[in-house]
């Protein structure tokens, strides 16, 4: 019978970024394995060095931050405008997404104090700039953030409990192109990341009513939704609306072919994807 890598062995190479190939990889007997082990360790030490050295020497920024440089360079380009926006939100402002009590989201929010939080997304302070913003500017207006966001997750490797949101929001999209310009929407910022094999799904969310998905197989990288909508009112919004959300470490996950999310997060084990303590 022929046996496979121990869980130290498995563990390890998944650190280093082994590929499902290799994790899956069985042998004849301890020996042969144990040999196999050192020759693949060898290889995955020396590649993540050779990309922390290109780091150093050549790209100066990891491709996470690359990513979102080049994606608000192209959404300037499509119209949209950059804003920055409080990263601490206030209870009221997460009541008025429908994040009250039993709302599943609720157990996931890290709290300061009573009434203060740190954002679990991004869509509250957008929700609130457009009030201000559609009375200033003529229609469409259009406005994304792209930043910090946190959730308490019961860990797995398509989720950090601190992740980088990138919302973009349209205010005033012709009724009955919503759905159209989502897809639209979608495409541009799958065209900036590079990823060209994806899917749109629709289905329903508690908070936003029915979404439009954006897959890579099982995960997840993106949602998006339009209104009007039931929650607009207490916003102050009347007219039509499309916005979309993704995760910037799940694009650059992807794009790197990383299965697991923390080598592209914030993190003190990892850099641009390489294992520091190599
Ligand atoms: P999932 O179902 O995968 O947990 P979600 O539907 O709860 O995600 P949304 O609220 O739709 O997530 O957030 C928009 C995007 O933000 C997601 O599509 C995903 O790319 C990203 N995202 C959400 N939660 C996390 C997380 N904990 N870590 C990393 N990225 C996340
Ligand atoms: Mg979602």
């Amino acid at each position: 019978m022929r046996i496979a890598w121990t869980s130290v062995q498995k563990q390890k190479l998944i650190e280093l970024g082994a590929d499902v190939a290799l994790l899956e990889q069985t042998f004849e007997n301890p020996e042969v394995r144990n040999s196999a082990y050192q020759k693949a360790e060898y290889q995955l030490i020396t590649l993540n060095k050779r990309n922390l050295q290109d780091l150093r020497n050549n790209r100066f920024r990891s491709l996470a931050c690359q990513l979102e440089t080049l994606l608000v360079d192209r959404l300037n380009q499509e119209g949209f405008v950059q804003v920055v926006t409080p990263i601490i939100l206030s209870k009221s402002m997460l009541n008025k997404m429908t994040i009250t009590p039993e709302h599943p989201l609720t157990k996931q929010v890290f709290w300061l104090s009573e009434n203060k939080c740190l954002r679990p997304m991004l869509a509250p302070n957008l929700y609130y700039l457009l009030r201000d913003l559609e009375r200033l500017w003529e229609k469409p207006v259009r406005i994304f953030e792209v930043g910090p966001c946190f959730r308490k997750e019961s860990q797995g490797i398509y989720h950090l409990n601190e992740f980088t949101m990138l919302n973009l929001v349209e205010l005033g999209t012709p009724v009955g192109q919503q759905k159209i310009r989502l897809r639209e929407l979608a495409a541009i910022v799958m065209d900036i990341i590079g990823i060209e094999n994806y899917d749109l799904i629709t289905s329903d969310s508690e908070v936003y009513g029915e979404t439009l998905d954006v897959m890579v197989e099982e995960l997840e990288l993106g949602s998006g939704a339009f209104g009007p909508h039931s929650l607009d009112e207490q916003w102050g919004i009347f007219d039509p609306w499309v916005g979309i959300g993704f995760g910037l470490e799940r694009l650059a996950m992807v794009k790197e072919g990383h299965r697991n999310i923390r080598r592209v997060g914030r993190s003190l084990s990892y850099l641009d994807g390489s294992r520091l303590n190599i």
